[in-house]
């Protein structure tokens, strides 16, 4: 994280890579043509393939980086995804679908055998040398908001053995609490808009893999939809990544306090958070995990009641995302893609604030009579 995607070190060398603010290059080297290639971005790939163990082609946005997955899928595609995955993703498919281009079934993935039956029932013939032809198996964990910790690992293996492809989207784990290439899957998703860049300042995506095949298509789609990273934006993430350990450090431990807390608490239904022992998935994500996120979501009894909480904070922050260094909140139900959700449910993506700081916020606004 710290060291990754520097100039070479030689006296007089700038110790950082620059932003590099070119359109054309001068014929005959590598380089051409901005769409194609930036040495800036190139700086941010070796830092996000080196944390995911892979080689990373970076986009515009994490939204950018699921679509070129998706759309290297050979048409008509067949796609296996958890019911709670990001809204962007599902409403980009559900978009595809609707003009024919592929089909999807939502599944719970937390129930490995559900999961995987539903693969049996989609997967076909594949031709292992294109990307996806057998179906693909998409995948998140923690999912989000409700959670759910999905057993990787067996996942990529029973898809592999129908002969599908296999993506992790590893926003809300981030690769120093998961890594999904070296558990089987065949590429991983990032939103580098959230803990990677984490200052809630930049949108920015990439996909990383260990297949060249894989990594080769993606930078054709991205030269072919032109969902290029800026070089400014792709050098904020690589600043932003150089603190991720000891952001994450921070945020894990706050959001660990805050959901013991928060399970205590008279007013709360309940928590979920992977760290608490009550959690279902807690002792796969101990063992599949390192540390348990910085992403809690607890319910209130009715969005009345969660909207009053939400009302009543002052440090923390009413906003959508995540992956930042200050504390957000909101209520997920509030937007139409996420109905599936409980109406009191508040998704909060912890930041590196004092917890106390937190906590007092917090308490005060689920106790208003105190
Ligand atoms: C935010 C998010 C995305 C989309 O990323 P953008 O950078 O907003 O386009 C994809 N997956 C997950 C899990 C996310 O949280």
């Amino acid at each position: 994280m710290v060291r990754l995607g520097r100039p070479e070190g030689v006296p007089g060398a700038a110790v950082n890579p620059p932003v590099v603010l070119s359109a054309p290059f001068h014929q005959g080297g590598e380089t051409a043509y901005g769409r194609d290639s930036n040495p800036t971005w190139e700086a941010l790939e070796v830092a996000i393939g080196g944390l995911e163990g892979g080689t990373a082609v970076a986009f515009a946005s994490g939204l950018a980086a699921v679509a070129a997955v998706v759309e290297t899928l050979s048409v008509p595609g067949v796609v296996v995804l958890p019911g709670d995955a990001y809204s962007g993703t599902r409403r980009f498919l559900v978009d595809l679908a609707g003009r024919g281009r592929l089909s999807f079934k939502l599944v719970d993935v937390a129930d490995t055998a559900a999961t995987l039956r539903a693969c049996e029932e989609v997967a076909r013939q594949a031709d292992s040398a294109v990307f996806g032809s057998g179906g693909l198996l998409w995948l998140e964990s923690p999912t989000n908001p409700l959670l759910a910790v999905a057993d990787l690992g067996a996942l990529a293996d029973g898809a592999h053995r129908l002969g599908m492809d296999v993506v992790v989207d590893n926003t809300f784990a981030t690769p120093l609490a998961q890594q999904p290439l070296a558990l089987g899957a065949d590429a991983v998703v990032h939103s580098a808009t959230k803990f990677l860049s984490g200052h809630s300042d930049v949108l920015c995506g990439a996909v990383v893999s260990r297949r060249a095949d894989v990594v080769e298509a993606l930078a054709a789609r991205r030269s072919l939809h032109g969902a290029i990273p800026g070089p400014w934006e792709a050098w904020i993430v690589l600043r932003g990544i150089r603190t991720l350990d000891v952001r994450m450090e921070r945020a894990q431990a706050n959001a660990a306090e805050l959901a013991r807390r928060l399970s205590e608490h008279p007013a709360v239904v309940r928590v979920l958070y992977p760290g608490l022992a009550s959690h279902p998935g807690h002792d796969l994500a101990a063992r599949q995990m390192r540390g348990f996120g910085a992403m809690v979501s607890f319910e209130l009894p009715s969005a009345a009641s969660a909207d009053a909480v939400v009302g009543g904070l002052q440090l923390l922050t009413a906003a959508t995302s995540l992956g930042g260094v200050e504390t957000l909140i909101e209520r997920r139900a509030r937007w139409e893609a996420e109905e599936h959700v409980p109406p009191g449910l508040l998704r909060m993506s912890v930041g590196i604030e004092d917890v106390e700081d937190l906590w007092e916020d917090l308490e005060r606004a689920l106790s208003p009579s105190r």
